[in-house]
């Protein structure tokens, strides 16, 4: 077993063979031997490691491996695979603080929120490799006599898993687990700004006995990640990211049919209307656009509220975010980290002046925040509250993905639903009401993938599908049993006897 790593604050150590390539159960760096700096967001001046920035041959090699492992991996047996998945979330539980402070040092989230990834990851872990021994097929009714019909499930065969920054440990985990319990073999690759929580991800998973080739990480960005998508061997891509690439993704996959799992972007509003609990609404709208620095797919990013109850809302936002202190994501009373990088800095800045210059009010916040007590330099931006936003503007209706708020108002019901559903993502949705009927009317309306009623539009339970509709999402959901229509194929079979 591996020493765990040191603790990270606030000199980050992380031991030299995790910001290598993992490939046929051996650590490797890149082929050509570049690499790429992996950044403290609180901190950019502080490199936290060099870590391998893979080209096509590497993402040749990782396939192979992954290839050469299939028939022996699959020969395992779903219920063993699930024992091993099962030891991994042990000692993911014994790895928990140094996993939490990886993921703080490298993406920016607080510590506490780190905390919660870490126990999410092991609970989905613990969930789909319960899965085991469950994952059956079905005995049907035969035509003729003497006879029956059954279903069963095979892996797919070599999936690629491509990952995005914003949760570096419960994405890679809930693609990963399903992908090895199913008895597909993977190549796994995250994204260059919070590569080491995968890295450490997969260490956990050889160390609870994963065979050597069946889980390969591969390091890099877009060279390796479109070397995946378009290598013939590879019959299944399961990406989580932004639109335009999962668009990318899609079309190196249609001609040779390979299948795709695709979780996309978010512009997630909260319907609260005039009878609505305005504590509870504002306490929830709080939590779902500033937890995470803003950066969830989830994230809350409008608030669609009756025009006559605006004010009163409004003020106990402000009142709760104008009191927000921003800085270290290590420190106690810290709420609200860094963004993860310059350009998502750049982005949220840019949102905001955009919507003032064609009348938005700011009511807190609206700008970085250069001076923070511990002098870092980090990306930080202070959480921004913006009324007065036109429902069809760009910011009201494409992500920002950092702590910016737009409120815009609406007549009622009607309009509030017709303001929420006018954007092309529909990945969560929230209502805030204590009228029954528009409860239930907002099941049949809301064009979300995942409705919240009453309560923040954030979070996920391992056994609940996770999924957007109209472009948040394509092909199957994932967590949830549900993913299986991605990791594996259907098999039938007609016996006479
Ligand atoms: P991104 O699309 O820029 O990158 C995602 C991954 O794709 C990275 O690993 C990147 O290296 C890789 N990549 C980039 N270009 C590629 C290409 N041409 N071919 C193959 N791979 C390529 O997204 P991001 O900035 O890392 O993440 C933020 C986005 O992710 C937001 O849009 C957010 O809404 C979305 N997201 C969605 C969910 C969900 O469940 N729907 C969850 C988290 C994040």
């Amino acid at each position: 077993m591996t020493a765990p790593t040191e603790a990270l604050a606030p000199t980050h150590r992380i031991p030299a063979h995790l910001s290598h390539n993992f490939i046929s159960g051996e650590w490797v760096p890149a082929r050509s031997g570049a690499t790429f700096p992996d950044r403290n967001p609180a901190r950019p001046a502080e490199i936290i490691a060099e870590v391998a920035d893979s080209d096509i041959d590497d993402a040749l090699a990782a396939v192979e491996a992954a290839r050469l492992a299939g028939p022996e991996w699959a020969g395992v047996g779903s219920i063993q695979r699930g024992k091993i998945l099962f030891r991994a979330a042990d000692i993911m539980d014994r790895r928990k603080e140094e996993l939490a402070r990886v993921i703080t040092t490298e993406q920016g989230k607080k510590l506490s929120e780190a905390r919660s990834e870490v126990e999410r990851a092991t609970e989905i872990l613990r969930f789909i490799a319960g899965e085991g021994r469950r994952l059956s097929g079905s005995t049907l009714p035969a035509d003729e006599p003497r006879s029956m019909a059954l279903t069963w499930h095979r892996p797919l065969g070599v999936v690629a898993l491509i990952t995005p920054w914003n949760f570096p440990l419960a994405i890679p985990v809930w693609k990963a687990a399903p992908a090895l319990l199913s008895g597909c073999t993977a190549v796994i690759k995250p994204s260059p700004l919070a590569p080491l929580s995968t890295a450490v991800m997969v260490e956990i998973l050889a160390e609870a006995g994963v065979a050597p080739g069946a889980l390969n990480l591969l390091q890099g960005d877009r060279e390796p990640g479109e070397a995946l998508t378009s290598h013939p061997d590879v019959r299944g891509i399961s990406f989580t990211g932004s639109l335009p690439v999962g668009q990318k993704i899609q079309s190196a996959a249609a001609h040779r049919l390979a299948r795709t799992q695709l979780e996309l972007g978010g512009k997630n509003a909260v319907i609260v209307l005039a009878d609505a609990d305005l504590d509870a609404a504002a306490r929830a709208i709080v939590h779902g656009a500033f937890g995470q620095a803003g950066q969830r797919c989830s994230a809350t990013s409008r608030v669609v509220v009756e025009a006559s109850v605006r004010e009163e809302l409004v003020s106990r936002i402000v009142e709760r975010v104008s009191g927000m202190v921003v800085g270290d994501p290590f420190a106690d009373d810290t709420d609200l980290g860094p963004v993860v990088d310059s350009s998502r800095l750049a982005a949220c800045v840019d949102a905001v002046e955009g919507a003032v210059a064609i009348g938005a009010r700011v009511r807190t916040g609206g700008h970085a925040v250069t001076e923070t007590a511990d002098g870092s330099g980090g990306y930080f931006m202070a959480p921004t509250v913006l009324t007065g936003v036109p429902a069809d503007s760009e910011i009201a209706t494409e992500e920002v993905f950092g702590p910016v708020l737009s409120v815009i108002d609406a007549s009622g019901f009607d309009e509030a639903m017709e303001i929420s559903n006018s954007v092309r993502y529909g990945m969560s949705g929230t209502i805030f009401t204590e009228n029954r009927a528009h409860i239930f009317d907002a099941l049949e309306r809301f064009e979300v993938g995942m409705l919240h009623v009453n309560r923040p539009g954030v979070g996920a339970w391992p056994h609940l599908p996770h999924m957007g509709a109209k472009l948040s999402q394509y092909g199957a959901p994932e967590c949830s049993a549900e993913t299986w229509e991605f990791y594996t194929e259907l098999r039938s079979a007609c016996i006479s006897f």
